[in-house]
Protein backbone atom coordinates (compact mmCIF):
# COMPACT_ATOMS: atom_id res chain seq x y z
CA UNK A 1 0.00 0.00 0.00
CA UNK A 2 1.54 3.69 -0.99
CA UNK A 3 0.17 7.01 -0.22
CA UNK A 4 -1.90 7.60 -3.01
CA UNK A 5 -4.20 4.35 -2.02
CA UNK A 6 -6.68 6.46 -0.53
CA UNK A 7 -9.76 7.66 -1.78
CA UNK A 8 -9.40 11.81 -1.75
CA UNK A 9 -12.77 13.91 -0.75
CA UNK A 10 -11.03 16.86 -0.32
CA UNK A 11 -12.20 19.44 2.64
CA UNK A 12 -14.71 21.99 0.57
CA UNK A 13 -14.24 24.57 3.13
CA UNK A 14 -10.64 24.20 4.62
CA UNK A 15 -9.52 26.87 6.98
CA UNK A 16 -8.10 30.01 5.04
CA UNK A 17 -4.58 30.81 4.45
CA UNK A 18 -4.90 33.89 7.37
CA UNK A 19 -6.81 31.70 9.73
CA UNK A 20 -4.36 28.87 8.95
CA UNK A 21 -1.64 31.25 9.70
CA UNK A 22 -3.55 32.57 13.01
CA UNK A 23 -3.65 29.29 14.67
CA UNK A 24 0.24 28.80 13.89
CA UNK A 25 1.14 31.81 15.85
CA UNK A 26 0.29 30.12 19.45
CA UNK A 27 -1.27 26.42 18.50
CA UNK A 28 -0.56 25.35 21.73
CA UNK A 29 -1.38 21.64 22.33
CA UNK A 30 -4.43 19.27 20.89
CA UNK A 31 -6.94 22.41 20.66
CA UNK A 32 -6.56 23.30 16.68
CA UNK A 33 -6.81 20.28 13.95
CA UNK A 34 -5.62 20.60 10.35
CA UNK A 35 -8.58 20.09 7.74
CA UNK A 36 -8.33 16.38 6.28
CA UNK A 37 -8.03 13.19 8.46
CA UNK A 38 -7.70 9.71 7.41
CA UNK A 39 -10.41 7.25 8.27
CA UNK A 40 -10.12 3.11 7.32
CA UNK A 41 -13.14 1.02 8.64
CA UNK A 42 -12.74 -3.29 9.02
CA UNK A 43 -15.70 -5.27 8.55
CA UNK A 44 -15.43 -8.76 10.24
CA UNK A 45 -14.70 -10.91 6.97
CA UNK A 46 -13.84 -8.18 4.81
CA UNK A 47 -10.58 -6.96 6.08
CA UNK A 48 -9.59 -3.42 6.04
CA UNK A 49 -11.72 -1.94 3.58
CA UNK A 50 -10.37 1.03 1.18
CA UNK A 51 -9.34 4.14 3.21
CA UNK A 52 -10.27 7.64 2.71
CA UNK A 53 -8.31 10.91 3.35
CA UNK A 54 -11.08 13.47 3.99
CA UNK A 55 -12.57 16.15 5.87
CA UNK A 56 -11.66 16.79 9.63
CA UNK A 57 -15.25 16.17 10.65
CA UNK A 58 -17.24 14.92 13.52
CA UNK A 59 -18.02 11.35 12.99
CA UNK A 60 -21.65 9.23 13.76
CA UNK A 61 -21.74 6.26 16.23
CA UNK A 62 -24.63 4.12 17.04
CA UNK A 63 -25.46 4.31 20.82
CA UNK A 64 -24.91 0.81 20.94
CA UNK A 65 -21.22 0.74 19.61
CA UNK A 66 -19.52 -1.50 21.78
CA UNK A 67 -16.55 1.58 21.98
CA UNK A 68 -19.10 3.29 24.20
CA UNK A 69 -19.66 0.39 26.61
CA UNK A 70 -16.79 -1.89 26.82
CA UNK A 71 -14.05 0.39 25.85
CA UNK A 72 -11.78 -1.27 23.19
CA UNK A 73 -10.35 2.09 22.36
CA UNK A 74 -6.61 2.23 21.39
CA UNK A 75 -4.51 5.27 20.40
CA UNK A 76 -0.48 6.52 19.52
CA UNK A 77 0.97 9.71 19.14
CA UNK A 78 4.14 11.01 17.06
CA UNK A 79 4.89 13.99 15.26
CA UNK A 80 5.88 15.17 12.09
CA UNK A 81 8.67 18.02 11.89
CA UNK A 82 9.99 20.61 9.40
CA UNK A 83 13.51 19.58 8.52
CA UNK A 84 15.84 21.56 5.51
CA UNK A 85 12.97 21.96 3.28
CA UNK A 86 10.71 19.12 3.62
CA UNK A 87 8.74 17.14 6.37
CA UNK A 88 9.92 14.13 8.38
CA UNK A 89 8.52 12.05 11.30
CA UNK A 90 10.70 10.45 13.94
CA UNK A 91 10.17 6.03 13.76
CA UNK A 92 6.61 5.97 12.79
CA UNK A 93 7.12 1.97 11.75
CA UNK A 94 7.92 1.91 16.13
CA UNK A 95 4.88 3.40 16.74
CA UNK A 96 2.67 1.68 13.75
CA UNK A 97 3.78 -1.71 15.78
CA UNK A 98 3.16 -0.65 19.65
CA UNK A 99 -0.44 0.18 17.67
CA UNK A 100 -0.55 -3.32 16.22
CA UNK A 101 0.40 -4.79 19.88
CA UNK A 102 -2.17 -2.27 21.46
CA UNK A 103 -4.75 -3.75 18.99
CA UNK A 104 -3.85 -7.95 20.15
CA UNK A 105 -4.25 -7.04 23.73
CA UNK A 106 -7.51 -5.54 23.00
CA UNK A 107 -9.05 -8.49 21.13
CA UNK A 108 -8.97 -5.44 18.34
CA UNK A 109 -8.07 -6.15 14.52
CA UNK A 110 -4.44 -4.68 14.00
CA UNK A 111 -3.36 -2.45 11.48
CA UNK A 112 -0.87 -3.29 9.24
CA UNK A 113 2.63 -1.39 10.03
CA UNK A 114 2.69 0.18 6.17
CA UNK A 115 -0.60 1.23 6.28
CA UNK A 116 -0.43 3.26 9.41
CA UNK A 117 2.64 4.97 8.14
CA UNK A 118 0.85 5.49 4.45
CA UNK A 119 -1.99 7.04 6.43
CA UNK A 120 0.42 9.34 8.28
CA UNK A 121 2.58 10.42 4.87
CA UNK A 122 -0.78 11.29 2.87
CA UNK A 123 -2.20 13.19 5.74
CA UNK A 124 1.00 15.09 6.56
CA UNK A 125 1.56 15.50 2.57
CA UNK A 126 -2.08 16.76 2.18
CA UNK A 127 -1.94 19.55 5.04
CA UNK A 128 1.98 20.13 4.70
CA UNK A 129 1.03 23.69 5.16
CA UNK A 130 0.03 22.90 8.70
CA UNK A 131 3.63 21.79 10.06
CA UNK A 132 4.75 24.75 11.84
CA UNK A 133 8.58 26.22 11.39
CA UNK A 134 9.35 28.24 14.73
CA UNK A 135 11.53 26.23 16.82
CA UNK A 136 10.41 23.12 18.75
CA UNK A 137 7.13 22.83 16.98
CA UNK A 138 5.77 20.37 15.21
CA UNK A 139 2.91 18.38 13.50
CA UNK A 140 1.09 16.15 16.11
CA UNK A 141 -0.07 12.83 14.60
CA UNK A 142 -3.08 11.06 16.71
CA UNK A 143 -4.17 7.91 15.48
CA UNK A 144 -6.43 5.73 16.80
CA UNK A 145 -9.16 2.79 16.86
CA UNK A 146 -12.46 2.15 18.08
CA UNK A 147 -15.17 -0.72 17.83
CA UNK A 148 -18.16 0.87 15.93
CA UNK A 149 -20.35 -1.84 15.75
CA UNK A 150 -23.50 -2.01 17.33
CA UNK A 151 -24.31 -4.93 19.73
CA UNK A 152 -24.34 -4.97 23.50
CA UNK A 153 -23.22 -8.67 23.97
CA UNK A 154 -19.73 -8.66 25.46
CA UNK A 155 -17.33 -10.11 23.17
CA UNK A 156 -14.54 -8.48 20.37
CA UNK A 157 -16.72 -6.40 17.95
CA UNK A 158 -17.16 -7.35 14.38
CA UNK A 159 -16.67 -3.66 12.98
CA UNK A 160 -13.88 -0.86 13.93
CA UNK A 161 -12.55 2.48 12.46
CA UNK A 162 -9.45 3.17 12.46
CA UNK A 163 -8.48 7.59 12.14
CA UNK A 164 -6.09 9.45 12.54
CA UNK A 165 -5.74 12.84 12.36
CA UNK A 166 -3.56 16.02 12.77
CA UNK A 167 -2.92 18.97 15.25
CA UNK A 168 -0.23 21.53 14.95
CA UNK A 169 1.58 21.80 18.62
CA UNK A 170 3.65 24.76 19.68
CA UNK A 171 6.97 24.40 21.76
CA UNK A 172 6.31 22.30 25.14
CA UNK A 173 8.08 24.82 27.45
CA UNK A 174 7.43 28.53 25.68
CA UNK A 175 9.13 30.33 28.69
CA UNK A 176 12.36 27.65 29.13
CA UNK A 177 12.84 24.22 29.99
CA UNK A 178 10.76 23.89 33.72
CA UNK A 179 11.01 21.09 36.14
CA UNK A 180 7.76 19.11 37.40
CA UNK A 181 7.16 18.04 41.10
CA UNK A 182 5.91 14.43 40.99
CA UNK A 183 3.70 12.58 43.80
CA UNK A 184 4.27 9.28 44.68
CA UNK A 185 0.61 7.74 44.48
CA UNK A 186 0.56 5.13 46.55
CA UNK A 187 -3.96 5.22 46.31
CA UNK A 188 -3.87 4.48 42.97
CA UNK A 189 -2.71 1.94 40.70
CA UNK A 190 -1.96 2.42 36.77
CA UNK A 191 -1.55 -0.81 35.52
CA UNK A 192 -0.95 -4.87 37.02
CA UNK A 193 0.54 -7.75 35.86
CA UNK A 194 -1.42 -9.41 32.98
CA UNK A 195 -3.78 -6.07 32.64
CA UNK A 196 -3.44 -3.26 29.99
CA UNK A 197 -0.23 -1.31 31.27
CA UNK A 198 1.80 -2.17 27.98
CA UNK A 199 -1.13 -0.77 25.87
CA UNK A 200 -1.73 2.53 24.66
CA UNK A 201 -5.56 1.90 25.38
CA UNK A 202 -7.86 4.61 25.85
CA UNK A 203 -9.14 2.74 29.78
CA UNK A 204 -5.50 3.47 31.26
CA UNK A 205 -5.96 6.86 30.99
CA UNK A 206 -9.80 6.93 32.34
CA UNK A 207 -8.22 5.17 35.67
CA UNK A 208 -5.71 7.85 36.04
CA UNK A 209 -7.71 10.36 35.96
CA UNK A 210 -8.36 10.41 39.71
CA UNK A 211 -4.62 10.17 40.49
CA UNK A 212 -3.42 12.50 38.43
CA UNK A 213 -6.51 15.38 40.03
CA UNK A 214 -4.62 13.90 43.26
CA UNK A 215 -1.17 14.81 42.48
CA UNK A 216 -2.43 18.29 41.93
CA UNK A 217 -4.00 18.64 45.08
CA UNK A 218 -0.72 17.48 46.92
CA UNK A 219 0.56 20.53 45.65
CA UNK A 220 2.50 18.11 42.56
CA UNK A 221 2.61 18.42 38.67
CA UNK A 222 2.49 14.40 37.74
CA UNK A 223 1.98 11.56 38.90
CA UNK A 224 4.06 8.64 39.80
CA UNK A 225 3.05 5.23 39.29
CA UNK A 226 4.28 2.43 41.90
CA UNK A 227 3.87 -1.12 40.99
CA UNK A 228 0.42 -2.69 42.22
CA UNK A 229 1.95 -5.66 43.78
CA UNK A 230 4.47 -5.12 45.82
CA UNK A 231 4.13 -1.13 46.20
CA UNK A 232 7.33 -0.18 46.15
CA UNK A 233 8.83 -0.32 42.49
CA UNK A 234 8.69 2.92 40.49
CA UNK A 235 7.30 2.53 37.01
CA UNK A 236 6.15 5.51 35.55
CA UNK A 237 5.05 9.48 35.24
CA UNK A 238 1.82 10.10 33.96
CA UNK A 239 1.80 9.96 30.64
CA UNK A 240 5.76 9.09 30.38
CA UNK A 241 8.58 7.18 31.27
CA UNK A 242 11.20 8.13 33.78
CA UNK A 243 15.05 8.14 33.88
CA UNK A 244 17.89 8.46 36.33
CA UNK A 245 21.03 9.66 36.11
CA UNK A 246 24.09 8.68 38.12
CA UNK A 247 27.60 8.68 37.44
CA UNK A 248 30.11 6.22 37.17
CA UNK A 249 33.75 6.14 36.09
CA UNK A 250 33.44 10.25 35.27
CA UNK A 251 30.62 9.39 32.88
CA UNK A 252 27.01 9.70 33.30
CA UNK A 253 24.71 6.34 33.83
CA UNK A 254 21.20 6.02 32.94
CA UNK A 255 18.86 3.76 34.92
CA UNK A 256 15.47 3.20 33.76
CA UNK A 257 12.37 0.79 35.23
CA UNK A 258 12.88 -2.40 33.32
CA UNK A 259 9.94 -3.54 30.74
CA UNK A 260 9.79 -7.12 32.36
CA UNK A 261 7.24 -7.04 34.51
CA UNK A 262 4.71 -6.34 31.42
CA UNK A 263 3.14 -2.98 33.50
CA UNK A 264 4.98 -0.16 32.12
CA UNK A 265 4.07 1.54 28.54
CA UNK A 266 7.77 0.56 26.23
CA UNK A 267 8.33 4.32 24.89
CA UNK A 268 10.04 5.50 21.56
CA UNK A 269 11.57 7.96 23.69
CA UNK A 270 12.44 5.90 26.18
CA UNK A 271 14.32 3.54 23.62
CA UNK A 272 15.97 6.34 21.58
CA UNK A 273 16.89 7.65 24.50
CA UNK A 274 19.11 4.26 25.92
CA UNK A 275 20.21 4.01 22.34
CA UNK A 276 21.65 7.43 22.34
CA UNK A 277 23.37 7.40 25.59
CA UNK A 278 24.41 3.58 24.54
CA UNK A 279 26.36 5.03 21.51
CA UNK A 280 28.02 7.77 23.68
CA UNK A 281 29.97 4.88 25.23
CA UNK A 282 27.12 5.59 28.68
CA UNK A 283 25.67 2.56 30.65
CA UNK A 284 22.34 2.80 30.44
CA UNK A 285 20.79 -0.25 32.50
CA UNK A 286 17.03 -1.27 32.54
CA UNK A 287 16.15 -2.73 36.05
CA UNK A 288 14.21 -3.05 38.95
CA UNK A 289 14.22 0.73 41.54
CA UNK A 290 12.08 1.40 44.74
CA UNK A 291 10.97 4.04 46.40
CA UNK A 292 13.32 3.53 48.82
CA UNK A 293 16.18 3.54 46.58
CA UNK A 294 14.90 6.40 44.82
CA UNK A 295 14.46 8.59 48.06
CA UNK A 296 17.86 7.37 49.71
CA UNK A 297 19.90 7.99 46.69
CA UNK A 298 18.42 11.72 46.34
CA UNK A 299 18.80 11.86 50.09
CA UNK A 300 22.72 11.36 49.55
CA UNK A 301 23.54 13.27 45.94
CA UNK A 302 23.99 10.05 44.65
CA UNK A 303 21.48 10.40 42.24
CA UNK A 304 22.14 13.92 40.02
CA UNK A 305 19.07 14.05 37.76
CA UNK A 306 16.23 12.81 36.95
CA UNK A 307 13.85 13.55 33.93
CA UNK A 308 10.71 11.88 32.41
CA UNK A 309 10.44 11.22 28.57
CA UNK A 310 7.53 10.99 26.26
CA UNK A 311 6.81 12.59 22.47
CA UNK A 312 4.61 15.22 23.83
CA UNK A 313 7.50 16.66 26.17
CA UNK A 314 10.30 14.49 24.87
CA UNK A 315 12.12 15.36 28.07
CA UNK A 316 10.58 16.89 31.16
CA UNK A 317 13.13 17.52 34.28
CA UNK A 318 11.85 16.50 37.73
CA UNK A 319 12.84 18.69 40.55
CA UNK A 320 11.09 17.27 43.29
CA UNK A 321 9.57 13.65 44.80
CA UNK A 322 6.95 13.58 47.50
CA UNK A 323 5.21 11.36 48.75
CA UNK A 324 2.84 10.82 51.84
CA UNK A 325 6.35 9.83 53.76
CA UNK A 326 7.99 13.01 52.54
CA UNK A 327 9.66 15.82 50.00
CA UNK A 328 12.99 15.20 48.10
CA UNK A 329 14.40 17.90 45.94
CA UNK A 330 16.97 16.23 43.45
CA UNK A 331 20.18 18.38 43.85
CA UNK A 332 19.85 21.82 43.41
CA UNK A 333 15.98 21.08 41.96
CA UNK A 334 16.86 22.71 38.33
CA UNK A 335 17.25 20.46 35.18
CA UNK A 336 20.40 19.30 34.80
CA UNK A 337 23.14 19.49 32.80
CA UNK A 338 23.04 15.59 31.00
CA UNK A 339 18.69 15.90 31.36
CA UNK A 340 19.41 19.20 28.60
CA UNK A 341 21.60 17.82 26.87
CA UNK A 342 20.00 14.62 25.70
CA UNK A 343 17.14 17.13 25.66
CA UNK A 344 18.64 18.60 23.14
CA UNK A 345 20.45 15.79 21.21
CA UNK A 346 17.21 14.28 20.66
CA UNK A 347 15.16 17.10 19.30
CA UNK A 348 18.02 17.94 16.86
CA UNK A 349 17.60 14.42 15.52
CA UNK A 350 13.94 14.39 15.23
CA UNK A 351 14.56 17.66 13.81
CA UNK A 352 16.55 16.21 10.72
CA UNK A 353 19.60 18.23 12.06
CA UNK A 354 22.32 15.45 13.68
CA UNK A 355 23.67 12.21 11.93
CA UNK A 356 21.03 10.14 11.97
CA UNK A 357 23.19 6.29 12.22
CA UNK A 358 19.80 4.32 12.84
CA UNK A 359 18.01 5.67 10.34
CA UNK A 360 14.81 7.02 12.15
CA UNK A 361 14.10 10.03 10.50
CA UNK A 362 11.86 9.37 7.76
CA UNK A 363 11.53 11.86 5.17
CA UNK A 364 7.53 12.05 3.89
CA UNK A 365 6.63 11.87 0.30
C1 LIG B 1 2.61 7.18 25.30
C2 LIG B 1 3.08 6.88 26.68
C3 LIG B 1 4.43 6.99 27.06
C4 LIG B 1 5.50 7.57 26.16
O1 LIG B 1 5.67 6.88 24.97
P1 LIG B 1 6.41 7.60 23.74
O2 LIG B 1 6.38 6.58 22.67
O3 LIG B 1 7.79 7.93 24.18
O4 LIG B 1 5.62 8.82 23.43
C5 LIG B 1 4.79 6.60 28.35
N1 LIG B 1 3.87 6.16 29.22
C6 LIG B 1 2.55 6.06 28.90
C7 LIG B 1 1.60 5.56 29.91
C8 LIG B 1 2.13 6.41 27.62
O5 LIG B 1 0.82 6.31 27.32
Amino acid sequence: MTATDFDLRPNPRPHSDAERLKVLESPGFGRFFTDHMVSIRYVEGQGWLRGALEAYAPITLDPAASVLHYGQAIFEGFKAYRADGGIVTFRPDANARRFARSAERLAMPPLPVETFIAAADALIARDAAWVPTAPDTSLYLRPLMIATEGVLGVRPAHEYLFLLFASPAGAYFSGGVKPVSVWISEDYVRAAPGGTGTAKCAGNYAASLVAQRDALAKGCDQVVWIDAVERKWIEEMGGMNVMFVYEEGGKPSLVTPDLSSGTLLPGVTRDSLLTLARDRGWRATERRVSVDELTADIASGKLKEAFACGTAAVITPIGLVKSARGAWTIADGQPGKVTMDLRHQLLELQHGRAPDPHGWVHRVG
